[in-house]
């Protein structure tokens, strides 16, 4: 059984996650991992995430001191959690990964993904009480990730669905949500063709499986999509939570292999 070794969706104390990037760090080498990327979240005017102004450049020059301290060790990565809105300047970084966690719609921006009152409160007031109509929202927005940033990765794709175990606010089993995921994919894939296997909500109590969920990765695969695997980490003993059962899920739905980036590009990594 093949292990995978990089986790490139982390956060830290320098945003909403708990831990040091040190600490981060020790946990990923005690874990086995060859390469470790962080991934700030991007401070965004309309989002309340805790990053404090100088957040991201902190952030970025304490994990550039960390590669001299443990490069010999494991290969750091810096890489950057992109909001579509967010507009930020991200070239310094290795990699992008995009994201989506606020809509845009009635001329605010609306968090959808922080907890179950917050979203039942969205659903009400910007969809009419219609989860399914939030869902389907949030995938036309994502369509467009393109157009805001060329990102390496797209990021927790069906991350709407991360509240749905606990509160049915839609069913993402029904052909309505899967044609409008599917439609996303067709128009993502070939302009980012990979694709995160995210096991962060497993994490969190969240939910019992990784995004996405087996249909969408079984589109994914029909799309031609790339896979990577991280645990969208903010707690360094998660650092590689459910990594076998994630793998176990990929082949299921017929991936042969899976990505891990370097900076030389993507490599793969047969499945076995
Ligand atoms: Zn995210
Ligand atoms: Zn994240």
């Amino acid at each position: 059984m093949m292990k995978y070794l990089q986790n490139l969706h982390t956060h830290t104390n320098f945003c909403d996650g708990k831990d040091t990037p040190e600490e981060m760090v020790q946990a990923a080498i005690a874990a086995g991992l060859t390469s470790l990327g962080f991934s700030p979240h991007a401070a965004c005017w309309y989002s309340d995430y805790p990053l404090p102004p100088n957040g991201t450049d902190d952030c970025f020059h304490e994990v550039e001191r960390l590669k001299t301290v443990y490069g010999d060790r494991i290969e750091i990565l810096q890489g950057y959690e992109f909001d579509c809105y967010c507009g930020h300047d991200v070239s310094r970084y290795d990699y992008v990964l995009g994201a989506l966690h606020n809509l845009y719609k009635d001329g605010v921006y609306i968090p959808f993904d922080r907890d179950l009152a917050n979203m039942e409160k969205q659903i009400v007031e910007h969809f009419g009480g219609d989860g399914l109509a939030m869902a389907k929202r949030y995938y036309r927005e994502l369509c467009d990730l393109p157009s805001y940033i060329d990102a390496d990765i797209v990021a927790h794709f069906d991350t709407i669905t991360k509240l749905c175990e606990k509160k049915p606010f839609f069913d993402y089993t029904c052909k309505e949500y899967l044609d409008a995921a599917f439609e996303a994919i067709h128009a993502l894939v070939p302009k980012i063709p990979v694709f995160e296997v995210n096991t962060g909500g497993m994490a969190r109590g969240y939910r019992t499986a990784p995004y996405p969920t087996a249909p969408i990765l079984k589109e994914l695969h029909r799309a031609g999509a790339q896979l990577t695997l991280s645990s969208d980490c903010h707690d360094r003993r998660f650092i590689t939570h459910a990594f076998p059962e994630a793998l176990d899920l990929i082949r299921a739905c017929g991936f042969g292999e899976i990505y891990f980036f370097t900076k030389e590009g993507f490599v793969s990594q047969p499945l076995y």
